[in-house]
């Protein structure tokens, strides 16, 4: 079938929970989600593109049929949206690509989630604010300042206008188990923070950030598919964050003294990066709804959650068991 295929396991049909139909389960956040809701019980099914295979189905989400056919085979539940282009310098670059994933993709999601009966939870960023004027509750007005920010706002907007059940969480920027350290602006300071034997090297010192573990969202995704699925006024959109404001020079002091390295060579940068996308200086999130409503946890602190994170790239892979065990 072009745009979807699928290779499933045997462990997925021998599980009897609420389903559960992942998007971007091959990304950062999306593996953390599919690791959480295994872990609570549902029967998991991602999806993903590139990288899809062997574990997870692929499926172009930017293929309205191929989008059809999966929720209408697979009947989820609940959809949780990850999938998305998230990298702001190249939705600047890739712009058509970006609207039809973002965007596109995403309303067609809405109007089949709808017809289906699922429970849709949409990710979605604290760059729809500008950070001029933090915190932002969910019902300040945003006001964008990328191609990222704003195609994220619109599949906002198709997703109250398709599915009006559906729940959107904010979340800034993320961190989590990966594959590469570049795979998320935060573990990617871990190359800078190893640089300790070259010159010194500048790091952002300008725009504040709230680095918010995936583990975390993860599980605030679960509380609150849990909760709305019997509750129908948990709906409309919520915030989640991390509690510790940090620059990313601050992120990658903060590493290199939880590794006992040497920090000296990181110098910190007051100045707006030129030739890159702008973005909020400051866009910390309200997340007081979530918590009215009982359905936040406590974040991990971020020193010990980067640990978590970081250890398997350490010269000295024992490094965590001498140290910590
Ligand atoms: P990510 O690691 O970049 O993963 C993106 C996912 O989208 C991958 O699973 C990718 O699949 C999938 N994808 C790309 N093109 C696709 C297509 N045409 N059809 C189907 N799937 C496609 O993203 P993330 O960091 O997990 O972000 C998850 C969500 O959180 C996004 O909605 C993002 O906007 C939001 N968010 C992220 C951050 C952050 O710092 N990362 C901050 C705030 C909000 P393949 O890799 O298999 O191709």
């Amino acid at each position: 079938m072009p745009g979807f295929d699928y290779a499933g396991s045997e462990e997925e049909v021998l599980v009897q929970g609420p389903k559960v139909l992942v998007t971007g389960a091959t990304g950062l956040l999306g593996r953390a989600v599919c690791r959480e809701f295994q872990a609570g019980g549902w029967m998991v099914v991602g999806t993903g593109y590139r990288r899809a295979r062997p574990r997870f189905l692929r499926c172009d989400l930017t293929d309205e049929d191929a989008v059809r056919r999966l929720l209408h085979e697979y009947k989820p539940d609940v959809v949780i949206h990850c999938a998305a282009e998230r990298r702001p310098d190249v939705v600047e670059r890739l712009a058509e690509a970006t609207i039809n994933l973002n965007v596109h993709a995403t309303s067609t999601l809405a109007k089949e989630a709808a017809v289906c009966g699922a429970l849709l939870l949409y990710i979605s960023t604290d760059y729809v604010f500008d950070g001029r004027n933090p915190p932002y509750g969910e019902d300040d007005a945003p006001n964008p300042l990328n191609m990222y920010g704003r195609s994220k706002l619109e599949g906002e907007r198709e997703i109250l206008r398709h599915c009006p059940g559906a729940v959107i969480l904010r979340v800034p920027v993320l961190f989590g188990e990966v594959e590469l350290v570049t795979e998320s602006a935060v573990t990617s300071l871990w190359l800078k923070v190893q640089e300790a034997t070259e010159e010194s090297c500048t790091l952002d010192h300008c725009h504040q950030r709230f680095p918010t573990d995936t583990r975390d969202v993860a599980a605030v995704c679960r509380k609150l598919a849990e909760r709305a699925r019997q509750d129908p006024s948990i709906r409309g959109i919520f915030h989640f964050s991390g509690k510790e404001q940090m620059t990313k020079y601050e992120m990658a002091v903060a590493m290199a003294q939880a590794f006992n390295l040497p920090s000296n060579h990181l110098i910190p940068l007051t100045e707006q990066p030129a030739g890159s996308a702008p973005r909020p200086v400051n866009s910390q999130l309200n997340c007081s709804r979530l918590e009215l409503l009982n359905l936040s946890i406590e974040p991990q602190p971020f020193t010990s959650a980067i640990i978590d994170c970081l250890w398997p790239f350490t010269p000295d892979k024992r490094w965590r068991q001498t140290v910590f065990h």
